[in-house]
């Protein structure tokens, strides 16, 4: 993961094309996803899924015509217009999770959807009334960037984040915090960066790095600076671990000065 920028300008969202990132447990590996991994989705029981084994189940549907699903055993398609269908009976159903992707295949104009953002902030709507955090970053997205259909609305886009945020959603803790920033309340921004770091995102502690880097809204403090950025250079944030490297050596010349004095 490469973040663009961190804490100024506009928003780096690691996983913007994020299929549906989501909380608990790959129900077929049983392994643990942490809410940031991106994961992705069975359609046919409107589950979510690690990458790997919906990978996995891609390549058997591929050489077999005949493979089931291995948790609803229903017949395992690819065909987009048999996947909106299964999708939208589940959407009946009021599966939020159904719902929040259907909004996502409007947005994106998948599945053979048109483009629909008013339809899928709609949706949004619903998922987030429905208990899905995640649903709520989704519909700030739509409101801070405005398009056709959705107005630009980066009051309601902040209290959306908010929304999440409370839900102890790792990126609407990071968004609502880079819009808290920008209207100069820092102590708040750190506050919900933090428990977002704490949660793994490494956006959020790179951003911490680069406010307390910055001395941006509370004073310079480097050595805070350094432990935030080494975390995430730790994730894998390249930009984090440039400035880490800096910092250091920065520091090292300093101390190779003092003995000097
Ligand atoms: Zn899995
Ligand atoms: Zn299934």
């Amino acid at each position: 993961m490469r973040n663009t920028e961190h804490c100024s300008g506009g928003i780096a969202w690691p996983a913007r094309d994020l299929y549906l990132a989501d909380d608990g447990e790959c129900p077929a590996c049983r392994r643990t996803f942490d809410g940031v991994e991106p994961t992705t989705a069975l359609v046919c029981c409107a589950t979510a899924i690690c990458r790997t084994c919906l990978q996995d189940c891609l390549r058997r549907a591929q050489s077999d015509s005949r493979f089931t699903c291995p948790l609803c055993r229903e017949d395992f398609v690819n065909d987009p217009v048999v996947c909106r269908e299964r999708l939208e009976a589940h959407v009946e159903a009021d599966s939020p999770f159904a719902i929040e992707m259907l909004a996502c295949m409007h947005q994106q104009g998948r599945l053979g959807l048109a483009k629909d953002s008013r339809e899928a902030a709609r949706l949004f709507r619903r998922a987030a009334k429905l208990g899905k955090p995640r649903a709520n970053v989704r519909l700030g997205l739509l409101k801070l960037e405005g398009c056709r259909g959705v107005r630009r609305d980066p009051a309601g886009a902040l209290a959306a984040f908010l929304n999440a945020a409370k839900q102890g959603d790792a990126y609407g803790q990071y968004l609502a915090g880079r819009l808290l920033l920008d209207d100069g309340d820092a102590r708040r921004a750190i506050a919900l960066w933090e428990a977002a770091a704490d949660q793994g995102l490494g956006a959020a502690a790179a951003a911490l790095g680069a406010i307390h880097d910055r001395g941006e809204g509370v004073p310079r403090n480097l050595a805070t600076a350094a432990i935030w950025y080494s975390e995430a250079a730790d994730g894998g944030d390249e930009i984090a671990a440039e400035r880490l490297e800096e910092l250091r050596a920065e520091t090292r010349d300093i101390f190779k000065g003092m003995r000097f004095v």
